[in-house]
Protein backbone atom coordinates (compact mmCIF):
# COMPACT_ATOMS: atom_id res chain seq x y z
CA UNK A 1 0.00 0.00 0.00
CA UNK A 2 1.81 3.44 -0.92
CA UNK A 3 0.50 5.87 1.16
CA UNK A 4 1.09 9.36 -0.18
CA UNK A 5 2.32 11.93 2.28
CA UNK A 6 1.74 15.09 2.93
CA UNK A 7 5.38 17.22 3.75
CA UNK A 8 4.46 20.34 3.82
CA UNK A 9 0.47 20.84 4.86
CA UNK A 10 -1.38 23.54 4.11
CA UNK A 11 1.41 26.61 4.33
CA UNK A 12 0.85 28.89 7.04
CA UNK A 13 -0.48 32.23 4.94
CA UNK A 14 -3.63 29.93 3.79
CA UNK A 15 -4.14 28.94 7.52
CA UNK A 16 -7.10 31.57 8.15
CA UNK A 17 -9.06 29.94 5.15
CA UNK A 18 -8.28 26.70 6.11
CA UNK A 19 -12.24 25.65 5.95
CA UNK A 20 -12.15 26.94 2.42
CA UNK A 21 -8.93 25.54 0.48
CA UNK A 22 -6.85 22.58 0.82
CA UNK A 23 -2.99 23.11 -0.29
CA UNK A 24 0.15 21.61 0.44
CA UNK A 25 3.16 19.37 -0.85
CA UNK A 26 3.10 15.78 -1.39
CA UNK A 27 5.36 13.03 -2.54
CA UNK A 28 4.36 9.39 -2.46
CA UNK A 29 6.17 6.80 -0.02
CA UNK A 30 6.09 2.97 -0.15
CA UNK A 31 6.20 0.67 2.62
CA UNK A 32 10.17 0.67 2.27
CA UNK A 33 10.54 4.82 2.52
CA UNK A 34 11.44 4.91 -1.63
CA UNK A 35 9.94 7.91 -3.28
CA UNK A 36 6.57 7.12 -5.74
CA UNK A 37 5.42 10.26 -6.97
CA UNK A 38 2.43 11.17 -8.37
CA UNK A 39 3.64 12.14 -11.64
CA UNK A 40 3.98 9.99 -14.92
CA UNK A 41 7.04 11.45 -15.81
CA UNK A 42 9.58 10.35 -13.69
CA UNK A 43 9.76 6.99 -14.66
CA UNK A 44 7.63 5.41 -12.33
CA UNK A 45 5.36 2.59 -13.69
CA UNK A 46 2.53 4.08 -15.12
CA UNK A 47 -0.28 1.47 -13.09
CA UNK A 48 1.66 2.55 -9.87
CA UNK A 49 0.95 6.38 -10.54
CA UNK A 50 -2.45 5.83 -11.37
CA UNK A 51 -2.90 3.87 -8.49
CA UNK A 52 -0.58 6.45 -6.36
CA UNK A 53 -3.28 9.17 -7.39
CA UNK A 54 -6.15 7.18 -6.65
CA UNK A 55 -4.48 6.93 -3.35
CA UNK A 56 -3.70 10.52 -3.04
CA UNK A 57 -7.49 11.75 -4.33
CA UNK A 58 -8.77 9.18 -1.64
CA UNK A 59 -6.88 11.02 1.10
CA UNK A 60 -7.79 14.57 0.18
CA UNK A 61 -11.82 13.27 -0.47
CA UNK A 62 -11.08 14.17 -4.23
CA UNK A 63 -12.47 12.25 -7.30
CA UNK A 64 -9.86 11.34 -9.48
CA UNK A 65 -11.16 13.01 -12.43
CA UNK A 66 -11.05 16.09 -10.65
CA UNK A 67 -7.01 15.92 -10.37
CA UNK A 68 -5.64 18.37 -12.52
CA UNK A 69 -1.84 18.20 -14.12
CA UNK A 70 -0.34 19.68 -17.22
CA UNK A 71 2.50 18.12 -19.54
CA UNK A 72 4.83 20.99 -18.25
CA UNK A 73 7.08 22.35 -21.07
CA UNK A 74 8.76 25.46 -19.07
CA UNK A 75 6.49 27.85 -20.75
CA UNK A 76 4.52 30.83 -19.53
CA UNK A 77 1.32 29.54 -20.55
CA UNK A 78 -1.53 29.60 -18.16
CA UNK A 79 -4.26 27.56 -18.59
CA UNK A 80 -8.07 28.48 -16.68
CA UNK A 81 -10.24 25.83 -15.85
CA UNK A 82 -13.81 26.17 -16.57
CA UNK A 83 -16.83 24.28 -16.64
CA UNK A 84 -16.75 23.67 -20.01
CA UNK A 85 -13.18 21.55 -18.92
CA UNK A 86 -14.73 19.60 -16.62
CA UNK A 87 -16.14 17.13 -19.36
CA UNK A 88 -12.65 16.74 -20.71
CA UNK A 89 -11.08 13.53 -19.90
CA UNK A 90 -7.36 14.62 -18.38
CA UNK A 91 -6.33 11.49 -16.89
CA UNK A 92 -3.84 11.03 -19.20
CA UNK A 93 -4.29 13.92 -21.68
CA UNK A 94 -3.37 17.32 -20.05
CA UNK A 95 -3.08 20.21 -21.75
CA UNK A 96 0.65 21.61 -22.11
CA UNK A 97 1.54 24.96 -19.83
CA UNK A 98 2.83 25.86 -16.49
CA UNK A 99 -0.05 27.03 -15.01
CA UNK A 100 -3.50 26.49 -13.81
CA UNK A 101 -6.11 28.72 -12.53
CA UNK A 102 -9.76 27.99 -11.42
CA UNK A 103 -12.36 29.66 -8.99
CA UNK A 104 -14.96 25.87 -9.40
CA UNK A 105 -14.24 24.01 -5.81
CA UNK A 106 -13.06 20.29 -5.81
CA UNK A 107 -10.81 20.90 -8.47
CA UNK A 108 -7.20 19.58 -7.33
CA UNK A 109 -4.71 21.91 -9.64
CA UNK A 110 -1.32 20.05 -9.43
CA UNK A 111 2.32 21.33 -10.25
CA UNK A 112 5.14 18.60 -10.16
CA UNK A 113 8.76 19.50 -9.76
CA UNK A 114 12.17 18.37 -9.02
CA UNK A 115 14.06 21.61 -8.34
CA UNK A 116 12.25 23.95 -10.13
CA UNK A 117 9.41 26.98 -7.49
CA UNK A 118 6.03 26.05 -7.32
CA UNK A 119 3.94 28.89 -6.07
CA UNK A 120 0.55 28.30 -4.93
CA UNK A 121 -2.30 31.31 -5.09
CA UNK A 122 -5.21 31.79 -3.07
CA UNK A 123 -7.42 35.01 -3.45
CA UNK A 124 -9.64 35.47 -0.29
CA UNK A 125 -11.40 37.95 -1.67
CA UNK A 126 -12.74 36.37 -4.87
CA UNK A 127 -12.23 32.34 -3.78
CA UNK A 128 -10.06 32.09 -6.88
CA UNK A 129 -7.10 29.81 -6.36
CA UNK A 130 -3.88 29.28 -9.00
CA UNK A 131 -1.17 26.91 -8.98
CA UNK A 132 2.23 27.57 -11.06
CA UNK A 133 5.78 25.98 -12.55
CA UNK A 134 8.62 27.65 -12.26
CA UNK A 135 12.05 27.01 -13.04
CA UNK A 136 14.40 29.30 -14.47
CA UNK A 137 12.91 29.71 -17.55
CA UNK A 138 9.28 30.05 -16.16
CA UNK A 139 10.71 32.48 -13.71
CA UNK A 140 12.86 34.49 -16.54
CA UNK A 141 9.89 34.45 -18.60
CA UNK A 142 7.71 35.85 -15.78
CA UNK A 143 5.18 33.38 -15.03
CA UNK A 144 3.92 34.52 -11.95
CA UNK A 145 3.55 37.96 -12.83
CA UNK A 146 1.64 36.78 -15.44
CA UNK A 147 -0.97 34.57 -13.27
CA UNK A 148 -1.23 38.35 -11.31
CA UNK A 149 -1.87 39.21 -15.03
CA UNK A 150 -4.94 36.83 -15.30
CA UNK A 151 -6.00 37.02 -12.23
CA UNK A 152 -7.00 40.77 -11.84
CA UNK A 153 -7.87 40.49 -15.76
CA UNK A 154 -10.35 37.85 -15.66
CA UNK A 155 -11.33 37.60 -12.16
CA UNK A 156 -11.23 40.92 -11.01
CA UNK A 157 -8.64 40.11 -8.38
CA UNK A 158 -6.54 43.02 -6.39
CA UNK A 159 -2.88 42.27 -6.44
CA UNK A 160 -2.86 43.35 -2.59
CA UNK A 161 -5.68 40.34 -1.32
CA UNK A 162 -3.51 37.67 -3.50
CA UNK A 163 -2.00 35.37 -1.02
CA UNK A 164 1.03 33.21 -2.54
CA UNK A 165 3.01 30.38 -1.75
CA UNK A 166 6.56 29.95 -2.59
CA UNK A 167 7.11 25.96 -2.09
CA UNK A 168 10.60 24.20 -1.65
CA UNK A 169 12.74 24.12 -4.75
CA UNK A 170 17.06 24.20 -5.59
CA UNK A 171 17.76 26.78 -3.19
CA UNK A 172 21.34 29.65 -3.34
CA UNK A 173 22.98 26.85 -0.91
CA UNK A 174 23.48 24.32 -3.87
CA UNK A 175 21.94 25.84 -7.18
CA UNK A 176 24.97 27.14 -9.08
CA UNK A 177 24.81 28.27 -12.65
CA UNK A 178 26.91 28.96 -15.30
CA UNK A 179 27.76 32.50 -16.57
CA UNK A 180 25.14 32.80 -18.80
CA UNK A 181 22.36 32.72 -16.44
CA UNK A 182 23.97 34.55 -13.84
CA UNK A 183 24.25 37.19 -16.43
CA UNK A 184 20.59 36.82 -17.46
CA UNK A 185 19.41 36.67 -13.79
CA UNK A 186 21.30 39.98 -13.03
CA UNK A 187 19.58 41.69 -16.12
CA UNK A 188 16.20 41.13 -14.80
CA UNK A 189 16.81 41.29 -11.26
CA UNK A 190 19.29 44.39 -10.74
CA UNK A 191 17.12 45.86 -7.96
CA UNK A 192 17.79 42.83 -5.75
CA UNK A 193 20.78 41.99 -3.99
CA UNK A 194 19.36 38.33 -2.86
CA UNK A 195 18.76 36.61 -6.02
CA UNK A 196 22.18 36.22 -7.51
CA UNK A 197 25.12 35.38 -5.24
CA UNK A 198 28.49 34.57 -5.67
CA UNK A 199 30.43 31.59 -3.31
CA UNK A 200 33.93 31.33 -4.03
CA UNK A 201 33.91 32.91 -7.62
CA UNK A 202 31.01 30.59 -8.56
CA UNK A 203 27.58 31.97 -9.51
CA UNK A 204 24.66 30.68 -7.31
CA UNK A 205 21.00 31.59 -8.10
CA UNK A 206 17.86 31.37 -5.67
CA UNK A 207 14.69 30.68 -7.75
CA UNK A 208 12.49 31.44 -4.75
CA UNK A 209 13.44 35.26 -3.95
CA UNK A 210 13.34 35.58 -7.89
CA UNK A 211 9.45 34.80 -7.91
CA UNK A 212 8.94 36.93 -4.39
CA UNK A 213 10.51 39.74 -6.56
CA UNK A 214 7.82 39.28 -8.82
CA UNK A 215 5.42 38.92 -6.52
CA UNK A 216 6.38 42.34 -4.93
CA UNK A 217 6.78 43.96 -8.15
CA UNK A 218 3.25 42.88 -9.28
CA UNK A 219 1.46 44.16 -5.98
CA UNK A 220 1.28 41.41 -3.81
CA UNK A 221 1.96 42.36 -0.11
CA UNK A 222 5.02 41.07 1.44
CA UNK A 223 3.41 39.27 4.64
CA UNK A 224 0.93 37.59 1.94
CA UNK A 225 3.98 35.97 0.44
CA UNK A 226 5.45 32.82 2.05
CA UNK A 227 8.51 31.29 1.39
CA UNK A 228 9.15 27.43 1.94
CA UNK A 229 13.17 27.21 3.82
CA UNK A 230 13.70 23.88 1.96
CA UNK A 231 15.72 22.86 -0.12
CA UNK A 232 15.53 20.21 -2.59
CA UNK A 233 19.09 19.56 -3.08
CA UNK A 234 20.40 19.11 0.38
CA UNK A 235 16.89 19.04 2.48
CA UNK A 236 16.72 16.48 4.98
CA UNK A 237 13.90 15.49 4.19
CA UNK A 238 15.67 14.01 0.42
CA UNK A 239 12.88 16.01 -1.96
CA UNK A 240 12.89 15.01 -4.95
CA UNK A 241 16.09 16.66 -6.57
CA UNK A 242 16.63 16.28 -10.52
CA UNK A 243 20.65 18.17 -9.54
CA UNK A 244 20.89 15.15 -6.76
CA UNK A 245 18.98 11.92 -8.15
CA UNK A 246 19.01 12.93 -12.18
CA UNK A 247 16.80 10.19 -14.11
CA UNK A 248 15.85 8.90 -10.46
CA UNK A 249 14.17 11.79 -9.31
CA UNK A 250 10.77 11.58 -8.38
CA UNK A 251 8.34 14.49 -8.46
CA UNK A 252 7.16 16.82 -5.60
CA UNK A 253 3.05 17.59 -6.36
CA UNK A 254 2.28 20.93 -5.21
CA UNK A 255 -1.42 20.99 -4.87
CA UNK A 256 -4.35 23.76 -4.08
CA UNK A 257 -8.29 23.06 -4.41
CA UNK A 258 -10.85 25.14 -3.43
CA UNK A 259 -13.44 23.43 -1.33
ZN1 LIG B 1 20.66 23.31 -0.55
Amino acid sequence: MISPLKIEGLPRIFQPWKKKIEAGCAVGFRENNSRASLAFQDGTPKDETVKNRQDFCQQIGLSKNNFYWLNQCHSSEIHTIRPKDLTLNREFFPPSGDGLITEIPNICMSIFTADCVPILFYDPKNHIAAAVHAGWRGTIQGIALKTIIQLTRDFGSQAGDIRGYIGASASPCCYQVGLELVQTFNEKFHDSKKVVLFKKGHGYIDLKEANKVILLRAGLKEEHVETSAHCTICSRLELPSFRREADQAGRLTSFIMLK
